[in-house]
This record gives C-alpha cells, sequence and structure tokens, in this order.
C-alpha cells in the first residue's frame, strides 16, 4: 500500500506511525494511506522552516525569481502526471484537473515578476535633506491549510507568492487527497528551492490546531469551508497571526429576459455540474427573472440529462463522482430536505449507479425549480452537483436575492443589456462578479476572494494582495547631517 509521508527539508519524512486511509472516490477502495502528524513531526518541519527562513530572505527576489521559473518549466513538463494524480484521489476529470494545475501555474508565472513587485516607494526630499522610502519585507514561517476541492491549485494561491516574498511555507494539504501537494514539493526542490523553504505536513484538526497556537507561525491562509474558516480565523488572531480564511458559496447566476438563452444554459450546465459541483465559484443558484423561467428550466433539465458521469479514466466523462461516501450522503440528505420543503424536482441524481462501479461516490446531476429564500438547499452549501432555480419577478428582487445571501463569493448575470450589467457589478455584495461569464474567477494578476461569509480577513489571495499578504510594510525616514547641530525639537517636524 502506497504511504503518503511528509515532506520535510527536501525529502519524504515522517515519525508518526498513525495512518488514514485515502480512497478512490470512483470505486470506495483504499488506494493509499496518508501518516497523520504527530507533535514530533510539527517540531521538525517549524525547526526546518525556521533555519531555512533566514538564508532564503537573504536570497535576492532575482534568483528567488529564477528558482521559480524553473519551477514554472517543470510544472509544464509534468502537468500530465499532476492532473493525473489528482483525478486520481479527487475524482474530477483529467481535462478539468489539467485546467486547475494550470490556473496554479499561472501563480508561479505571476511569482516570477517579483523583483518588480517588491519594489518600494521613494521620496527625496520629505524634509530639508531628509529621504524616506518604503520597502516590503517577508513575515517569516507562513502557513497554508487547503480544501480537498482543488489539491494543486488553492495550495498555489499560496505557496509561490509566499516564497518568492522571502518567507518559508508549511503546508497542511486536504488528508482526502494528499498526494498532489508531495509532488509539487518534489518538482520545487528539482528547481532548486533550498530544503525547508517550502514543507508539507499532512494530518488533520490535530495539525491545524498545532500551526494555529505556534509562536514561530507568523501567518495562516486558509481555504474551505465556513464553519472552520471562522475557527482559522478567530483563532489565527487569537494567537497574534495575520489571517485570510477563505470558506463556502451559495453564487447565483441571474438570467434577464434579454440574456441569450442558450449561452446561459450552457454556462449554468458547466458551472453548476462541472467537478460534480464541487468548486467554491460553482453555480448552484440559478435566479430566473420575468417570464423566462418555464424555458429556462426545460432547456437546463434537457442538457443536464445529456451529461456523462462517469471515473476520470474515461476520456468522455463531464463529471466525476464526489469526493466520499459521506459527502453522497450528505448530498442525497440535501435533496431530501429540498422535496421534504416543497422544491420540484426536476431531476433527481440520487442512487445514481454506474456499472462496475457500484461502490463509487456518483450522484447524477440533480435540478430544483420553484426553491425559495426560506428553503434549507437554498441558504446552505451542498457542494454538490445540485442547480437551484429560483423565480423572481423582475430585476431588484434577483438583485436582492444575490445581495441578502450570507455568502458572497461569486455571482454572475447573463443579460444583452449594458445598463443592468454596470448596476449589477457596481451594486452586488459580492467578491468576484460576472457578466455573461459562468465563473468570474480571477487571474493570478488580479486577487481571488468573497464577501461576507465567503471570507474572513482583510486580503484575498494572489496578485498584489498575496504580496501584501505575505510581506510586512516598512517605512524609513533618513537623514545624513554633516554639520548643523540644532538641539532636540519638541514639536512635530512640518515643512
Ligand atoms: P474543510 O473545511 O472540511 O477542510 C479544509 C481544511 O481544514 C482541510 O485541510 C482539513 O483538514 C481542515 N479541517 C477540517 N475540519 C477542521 C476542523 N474542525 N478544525 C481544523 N481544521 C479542520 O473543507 P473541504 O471539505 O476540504 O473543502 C470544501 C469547502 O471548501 C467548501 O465549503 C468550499 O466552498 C470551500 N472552498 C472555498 C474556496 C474559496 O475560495 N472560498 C475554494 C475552495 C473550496
Amino acid at each position: 500500500m502506497k504511504k503518503i509521508n511528509n515532506y520535510v527539508d527536501g525529502s519524504l519524512n515522517s515519525i508518526s506511525k498513525k495512518e488514514l486511509s485515502v480512497q478512490d472516490p470512483s470505486t470506495g477502495e483504499e488506494i493509499a494511506k496518508v501518516v497523520l502528524s504527530s507533535i514530533d513531526d510539527f517540531q521538525k518541519i517549524i525547526e526546518s522552516s525556521k533555519k531555512s527562513q533566514i538564508e532564503w530572505a537573504n536570497t535576492t527576489p532575482l534568483k528567488r525569481s529564477r528558482i521559480l521559473s524553473n519551477y514554472k518549466t517543470l510544472i509544464e513538463k509534468n502537468i500530465n502526471e499532476l492532473a493525473e494524480i489528482v483525478s486520481m484521489e479527487h475524482g474530477k476529470t483529467l481535462a478539468d484537473a489539467k485546467g486547475s494545475v494550470t490556473r496554479g501555474l499561472e501563480v508561479v508565472e505571476f511569482a516570477c515578476g517579483i523583483p518588480h513587485l517588491l519594489k518600494g516607494e521613494f521620496s527625496q526630499n520629505v524634509g530639508s535633506n531628509i529621504d524616506s522610502w518604503s520597502i516590503r519585507q517577508p513575515l517569516g514561517i507562513c502557513a497554508g491549510i487547503t480544501p480537498f476541492n482543488f489539491p494543486a491549485m488553492v495550495p498555489m494561491w499560496m505557496y509561490p507568492i509566499a516564497i518568492a516574498c522571502g518567507n518559508s511555507f508549511i503546508l497542511k494539504p486536504s488528508e482526502k487527497d494528499p498526494s498532489c501537494s508531495i509532488r509539487l514539493a518534489e518538482l520545487f526542490s528539482e528547481a532548486g528551492l533550498p530544503g525547508g523553504v517550502f514543507n508539507v505536513i499532512h494530518g488533520d484538526k490535530h495539525v491545524v490546531d498545532l500551526i494555529l497556537s505556534n509562536e514561530e507561525i507568523a501567518s495562516v491562509s486558509f481555504v474551505g469551508s465556513t464553519p472552520v474558516a471562522k475557527y482559522i480565523y478567530e483563532q489565527s488572531a487569537k494567537h497574534g497571526k495575520r489571517v485570510q480564511a477563505l470558506g463556502g458559496a451559495k453564487n447565483h447566476l441571474v438570467v434577464m429576459p434579454d440574456a441569450n438563452l442558450n449561452q446561459a444554459v450552457d454556462g449554468i450546465i458547466g458551472a453548476g455540474y462541472g467537478s460534480a459541483g464541487e468548486r467554491c465559484m460553482a453555480v448552484s443558484v440559478a435566479v430566473a427573472v420575468g417570464d423566462i423561467a418555464d424555458e429556462l428550466v426545460e432547456k437546463i433539465h434537457h442538457e443536464a440529462q445529456k451529461l456523462k458521469v462517469a471515473p476520470w479514466t474515461d476520456t468522455e466523462s463531464d463529471m466525476g463522482p464526489v469526493i466520499s461516501k459521506d459527502h453522497k450522503d450528505k448530498i442525497e440528505n440535501y435533496i431530501s430536505i429540498g422535496v421534504k420543503e416543497g422544491a420540484t424536482l426536476v431531476e433527481d441524481g440520487r442512487n445514481y449507479k454506474i456499472q462496475g462501479y457500484e461502490n463509487g461516490n456518483f450522484v447524477g446531476p440533480t435540478l430544483f425549480d420553484h426553491v425559495t429564500k426560506d428553503m434549507t438547499i437554498y441558504k446552505e452549501e451542498i457542494f454538490g452537483p445540485v442547480v437551484s432555480v429560483v423565480r423572481v419577478k423582475n430585476y431588484d428582487e434577483a438583485l436582492n436575492l444575490v445581495n441578502e445571501h450570507a455568502y458572497g463569493n461569486g455571482t454572475t448575470i447573463y443579460t444583452s443589456d449594458g445598463e443592468i450589467s454596470r448596476h449589477f457589478t457596481t451594486n452586488s455584495k459580492i467578491g468576484m462578479v460576472g457578466v455573461n461569464v459562468p465563473i468570474p474567477v480571477p487571474m493570478a494578476f488580479h486577487s481571488f476572494g468573497g464577501w461576507k461569509q465567503s471570507l474572513f480577513g482583510d486580503h484575498s489571495v494572489h496578485g498584489m494582495e498575496g504580496v501584501h499578504f505575505y510581506t510586512k510594510l516598512k517605512t524609513v525616514t533618513s537623514r545624513w547631517p554633516k554639520s548643523i547641530q540644532s538641539g532636540p525639537e519638541f514639536v512635530l517636524p512640518t515643512n
């Protein structure tokens, strides 16, 4: 049985004998065991991260950039292998896995520009013969705690920038699909990164709590569900750490009566059912405005029935299984609740069986109509292939729905009216907004993050927000007086 160890100081190594089973979501079979790290493993990683960081911070940004550039080439060279590792443990299709690695790679490309990104500000003569400048310095040891749904991309939102800024980074990946993080770390070493600058520690809540209470760790970046994000935010703040904690989502796609309906339906199908709905930017609510609802529901239903649900090894697959048996049960329970609460179940994905994969965690595409805002399936994040259609009379009602929802990750509007689209992008209380684009995920050189219950903390991830999160600002004021000594001053200097 394959054993997944920690990655410490440039090699695989674990002390703890405790393990957890890693399963293939398509078959339900165990494919590996991952170490559940102990406090000794953790201490070892802290020592390694602390030692390496001092030297790494003294490495010039240009040298760091060259290592990142080698890393970019190695990821490109090994992208098929990385995607396969993602698909094998997560279950998503190979093409989708490859796309997610590419989105992570884009952050590495962004981080290659670190000499430019770290440039400070300079003012000559802020006072007579006094100059002042601002610089950004690394925090020290940074940590990242990541979810199962993007085992390559989400960690890559964090560590390339943190490391480019001169920090060392400890990654605690999801215990459900932990292998990809190890391959990513190995490739970074191969690219020339000194041992200890990027360490990976496996484990569950126990390791997370060690990270949160450790005094040597300066910052925590978290991506996962909202209850855990809240906990991470509170605990990190309590221990004096800088923290960004991204949580769950309930993304609305608003379809206006003047929208190109086929385009909107394609958007809902891809963003609602792609990756079995296990994306934080998945569309889980389609808001039908005015009299288009019947036609919209009919078209979504027609397209949903055509989707091929199959394991990642089937190249024709549109969506794979969900991550675990527990998660499948949870999603199916939500569907039952939706029926009980009075929504119309147009397509039922429960008890979905695929020949030869009877123990796989498959849930078929599910569609609800006549969902209302008081229903559980509307209020809560399901994180599965379930799309709820809510019917509203007009645009104002649609905007209110979006704004009153507790989550604020992403939203999008399909319309051919520029004025409405401008009003929507300006007035929606959401972090990432699209117009005629199903999943408005910002590129690496912009920043990714939601509002409300979807993000706790002040910084989004990657882009300049990432550079600012992983650095401390320092402003220097300097004078080189040759001769004049004017005595102490007791009032604030002004010009
Ligand atoms: P999760 O919150 O269960 O786990 C995330 C990480 O936290 C894992 O590493 C896990 O080991 C750890 N963890 C779990 N429970 C913990 C606890 N009680 N105390 C401390 N640590 C704990 O999330 P998940 O199921 O792996 O991922 C799915 C969730 O992530 C969804 O809610 C999804 O919306 C969210 N997500 C959000 C974004 C975003 O950008 N906002 C991106 C991806 C995923």
